[in-house]
């Protein structure tokens, strides 16, 4: 499915005429509660919208839950919509796009992810207007959500908006805490993609000029944001994603999930904590562990790119780096401080860490023990 995209300060003004195109009477609008506002989206979008029948929803918290959704596909049996309007972080793009594709679907999520079917219908066009640079979620064809405290991605190729509409002045009232989590979501997926099992050429082209935008604009984003830091961030996450729906992501983001469901780490600083150890790791591949088809000396010289890429003068140096970075932006590097700190916390993450389509998307086979020893370092 090809996608249109419009990137850029006040894109979203592009709106207008995109509706137009598609004839569009009946919207779905799904935004986040406070941030619709606090973004400034309100105000610029809802002009835009005079003239077509609108139903809203906003009614409910980050990290989509299946009851999240559940409650969405009862309250708005009834509504109808020719088009879906999604504009929030990473959550809220996620939520539109799985109310869209089960509403088309007729089929309960729990059912989709214990019996996939063969064919399904295509849901309504999706815009989607990103109020954060991070998730990259409005240029993917998946969709986290939650079943408990175990994570799934949902993925269909029809997940993927239609259209998406970058618009980096969105992104200005990001806070500190948030701008840094995002940020990190980024620059992981962009480095992850990098060394996945299954990076090709346009996915490694994605990356490369993501990891460079972030590196550059990273600091004064959070620290000091001003519009062309903003710009760059928003950019970058866009093109994260771009890579990551080719290859999807690896190691430090199946480690991530527990992080997040049982710690309540939120997801981009639960992803950057390990990121550094599995550059290490990665590069450590031997003849006996390398998953990647392509070989260990390729798998080698890869993460030596990255290396290259994030300034260092070797792989320790480069994890030095990135660990640095998460510490400049103001993200606590320490297990023990975000409330990993026993030995049974830490079996809690390696028994519900081990997202199978994430951990074969390592280059280098990780184990259980590995993996143990590693959180056990971290903390
Ligand atoms: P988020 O959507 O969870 O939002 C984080 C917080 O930022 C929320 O409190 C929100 O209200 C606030 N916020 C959003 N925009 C704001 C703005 N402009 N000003 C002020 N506050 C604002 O965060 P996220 O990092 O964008 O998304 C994370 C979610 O996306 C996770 O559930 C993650 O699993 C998922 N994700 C999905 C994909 C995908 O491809 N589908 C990829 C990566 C992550």
């Amino acid at each position: 499915m090809k996608q249109t995209e419009y990137i850029g300060s006040n894109s979203i003004s592009k709106l207008p005429s995109i509706l137009k195109q598609t004839a569009t009477e009946r919207l779905l609008v799904v935004t986040g509660k406070k941030s619709y506002i606090s973004s400034g989206a309100q105000e610029k979008l809802e002009p835009y919208l005079n003239g077509c029948k609108i139903v809203r929803f906003s009614d409910f918290n980050p990290n989509p839950k299946i009851e999240d959704i559940q409650k969405a596909l009862k309250t708005l049996k009834q509504a109808k919509w020719d088009a879906v309007i999604a504009v929030g972080g990473g959550s809220v793009i996620d939520t539109a796009k799985l109310i869209n594709f089960f509403r088309e679907n007729d089929i309960e999520p729990t059912d989709y992810i214990k019996t996939k079917r063969a064919a399904y219908k295509k849901p309504k066009p999706l815009v989607a207007i990103p109020t954060t640079a991070g998730s990259g979620s409005e240029a993917t064809s998946f969709a986290v959500l939650y079943v408990g405290k175990q994570k799934y991605s949902i993925e269909h190729e029809t997940l993927l908006p239609e259209v998406a509409i970058v618009d980096p002045t969105l992104t200005y009232s990001v806070p500190k805490y948030i701008t840094a989590c995002t940020a990190m979501d980024a620059l992981s997926q962009a480095i992850e993609s990098y060394w996945c099992v299954s990076s090709n050429n346009e996915s490694k082209t994605y990356s490369r000029h993501s990891i460079g935008l972030i590196l550059s604009n990273i600091e004064n984003a959070v620290n000091q944001p001003d519009e062309s830091t903003r710009q760059a961030m928003s950019n970058a996450a866009h093109l994260a994603g771009k890579a990551i729906n080719i290859t999807k992501t690896t190691a430090p983001h199946a480690i991530s999930y527990p992080l997040t469901s049982f710690f309540q780490i939120a997801h981009g600083h639960a992803v950057a904590l390990t990121l550094p150890l599995f550059l290490e790791y990665n590069a450590n591949v031997t003849d006996q562990d390398v998953l990647d088809v392509r070989g260990s000396e390729y798998v080698r010289k890869t993460i030596n790119e990255i290396v290259v890429f994030v300034g260092g003068e070797g792989i320790d140096d480069a994890k030095q780096r990135i660990r640095h970075l998460t510490s400049k932006i103001g993200l606590e590097t320490r297990l023990s401080r975000l409330g990993v700190k026993s030995k049974e916390d830490i079996e809690t993450i390696v028994a519900n860490g081990f997202n199978p389509g994430r951990i074969k998307n390592n280059p280098r086979l990780l184990t259980e023990d590995i993996l143990r020893d590693m959180l056990c370092n971290l903390r």
